[in-house]
């Protein structure tokens, strides 16, 4: 068997250079990061904001729809390239957002910056999805109360 590791071919800063995700070379959509919790590296497919391809496939699509309906509006058709991004834009957002969830670990990024506790109580929630599918205990931490309990006032 004639299997050699990257060690035999390339030097170490090469490796890094192979390895590293944080690099892209500006054809590959979307961008990809490790995963604070699992350490698994994720790629998403998408880019958080639209980009000016998707600006042009809509002008190319308000276009054809207005010459579909040129007998009833003519140019004034093209205002519906208006409604037509704001659903493209709602649609993108919402399925670049849910893209950010680990399915591994569970932890989303966004949410860990919107509201933290929110995003622990997540990341809880789905390990205790994962042990129930396994019909094992969930491994309750010593000592932990639940956050809606809180210490009761002594008169
Ligand atoms: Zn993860």
């Amino acid at each position: 068997m004639n299997h050699r590791s990257l060690q035999d071919t390339f030097t170490p800063s090469e490796i890094i250079k192979l390895k590293t995700l944080w690099k892209s070379n500006g054809r590959s959509p979307g961008w990809s990061f490790i995963c604070p919790l699992c350490r698994i590296t994720r790629k998403v497919p998408l880019h958080p904001k639209p980009q000016p391809r998707h600006f042009a496939q809509m002008l190319i699509t308000s276009a054809f729809f207005t010459l579909l309906t040129w007998k009833l509006f003519q140019w004034k058709g093209l205002v519906c390239f208006i409604p037509f991004w704001c659903i493209f834009e709602v649609i993108y957002r919402s399925r670049a957002r849910a893209a950010l969830y680990c399915k591994s670990c569970g932890f989303d990024p966004y949410l860990f910056l919107v509201d933290s506790n929110l995003a622990k109580r997540e990341v809880e929630v789905h390990w205790r999805k994962k042990f129930e599918q396994k019909g094992i205990p969930y491994p309750e931490a010593k000592g932990k109360r639940p956050l809606q309990q809180a210490p009761s006032p002594r008169p």
